[in-house]
């Protein structure tokens, strides 16, 4: 039922009642993401119970992803809460939170330090557009070019300055120990443009194991992908602020380079941001979004996002149900195989554990096994097989919750929670007890396992077994 390119989908007004997350997961979302530019704390804690509780009345591992801001400029409140921006009219821009009708309110002070005449301002992701005609450090001039109604607290972008922001602002840092004390399993960061940005994040994250996804949607971080690949746990690409700071041309350049470079370095990403746009409003999406839907999987991308379709859209669980068809689509189509396993086959194993997990994935093809079990604490294992996108199931057996939780937005692995054990005999069976309840087996039919002995080693995977299962 679920396919290999997992969803991930945003939780927002739309979408927070319990009876609508368990919908939500029945119709394949395999993770959520906690979006916090909104809501409170409040609303955020009864999320964590509501997906935790939903989670274990569907028997299924579920991740929850917590998106921090990050240093996101934004439009204070405007005298009445909108302004009509008419073209080729100029707007005084103001530094603060308010301001008189009429002008803009600006609540940061670098944006007035940094910007000079003939910079280009974006407001709402660059759907309106200025030039600063008259800077300031209090107040400045802007020139309409992109006209329409602006509404408070809409994102600026300013495409052409690299501003000296913190990378973690004082509200992500209260919302980071929040999240780390709700027990989130993922943490996005936002507007990362150093690999020292991911440190920062990490040393405030004390004994929690959560992994960090580094949102690529700025052009510094195209410029240092490679430090960044190797400091984060996952990558994702954000269309959404990477098509306004970037020009829109060199998005889908910047996809597939993000997408190859992930699965070069081993590491899961996920393709973000108006994936099915128009479902927020409609009960289909376009074929070009479909398209686009399929293009991510056919990369071989380990999950794609829903943003505002699920967080405030009309129809967030035909959204998710219909992003699972067209995902499954393409685990149907038997040409995709060498298409999608291209990137990992040209990666060589680097460890002892890779060279037994590259060898299950080639393996598991010949033998024409059911599917892929792989033993595992941290979720490496799992993940080493995953990522040479074997074309049967990989099953990852843990006793660790967290790392089952975390392998569910992995490409093509179903995560089963399970009691540890200590000798290799005592797994092998508890590998066939899995099998026979999760996988479609045939009369004389097997399975692979791949382990560490001794059990508990990182990195010590370094056994493969053919078991025969008897579906009985
Ligand atoms: P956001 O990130 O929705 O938090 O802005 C995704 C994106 O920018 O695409
Ligand atoms: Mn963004």
């Amino acid at each position: 039922m679920i396919a290999n390119t997992k969803i991930l989908a945003t939780l927002g007004p739309a979408s927070s009642a319990s009876h609508r997350i368990e919908a939500m997961i029945r119709a394949g979302a395999s993770a959520f993401r906690f979006n916090f530019s909104h809501g409170s704390h409040e609303d955020h804690a009864e999320r964590f119970r509501i997906v935790r509780e939903a989670a274990e009345k569907t028997g299924r591992q579920i991740a929850i992803v917590s998106d921090l801001q990050g240093p996101k400029l934004r439009v204070g409140k405007l005298a009445g809460g909108e302004l009509a921006l008419s073209y080729g009219e100029s707007y005084e821009a103001v530094l603060g939170e308010s301001a008189p009708e009429g002008a803009i309110p600006i609540p940061h002070r670098e944006l007035f330090d940094a910007l000079q005449k003939g910079d280009v301002v974006m407001m709402n992701d660059g759907a309106f557009r200025f030039t600063v005609e008259e800077p300031g450090a209090e107040r400045m001039v802007f020139r309409c070019e992109v006209p329409g109604k602006l509404t408070n607290n809409k994102g600026i972008n300013i495409p052409g300055r690299k501003l000296p922001l913190a990378a973690l602002t004082e509200k992500d840092a209260a919302d980071l120990a929040f999240a780390v004390e709700q027990g989130t399993d993922y943490v996005a960061l936002s507007f990362v443009q150093t690999a020292d940005d991911l440190r920062l994040a990490r040393s405030k994250m004390g004994e929690s194991r959560a992994k960090l996804i580094a949102k690529i949607e700025k052009p510094g971080a195209m410029t240092e992908l490679a430090e960044i690949v190797a400091e984060a746990d996952a990558l994702m690409v954000a269309r959404g602020d990477l098509g306004v700071e970037l020009p829109l041309e060199a998005v889908p350049r910047a996809q597939r380079q993000i997408i190859r470079m992930a699965r070069e370095a081993g590491k899961p990403v996920i393709v973000a941001t108006q994936m099915l746009e128009s479902m927020i409003e409609s009960p289909t999406p376009t074929r070009a979004e479909a398209s686009d839907t399929a293009s991510a999987a056919y990369l071989g991308a380990d999950c794609v996002m829903l943003s505002a379709e699920t967080a405030v859209g009309r129809h967030p669980e035909s959204a998710i149900a219909i992003m699972g068809r067209i995902l499954r689509a393409v685990d149907e189509d038997e040409g995709a195989g060498r298409e999608i396993g291209f990137a990992a086959q040209t990666t060589d194993p680097k460890s002892g554990a890779e060279i037994i997990a590259a060898a299950a994935a080639w393996s598991a093809e010949k033998a024409g096994v059911s599917a892929i079990l792989a033993a595992t604490l941290s979720g490496g294992t799992a993940y080493a097989v995953a990522r040479r996108r074997p074309a049967v199931p990989v099953l990852a057996i843990t006793p660790n919750a967290l790392s089952a939780r975390q392998l569910a937005l992995a490409w093509g692995i179903k995560p089963v929670l399970v009691q540890k054990d200590e000798t290799f005999e005592e797994l092998s069976k508890q590998a066939a007890d899995v099998a026979r309840t999760e996988c479609e087996l045939t009369e004389g039919g097997c399975v692979l396992l791949i382990a560490g002995i001794p059990s508990g080693v990182k990195g010590g995977t370094n056994t493969m077994r053919l078991i025969e299962v008897d579906p009985k």
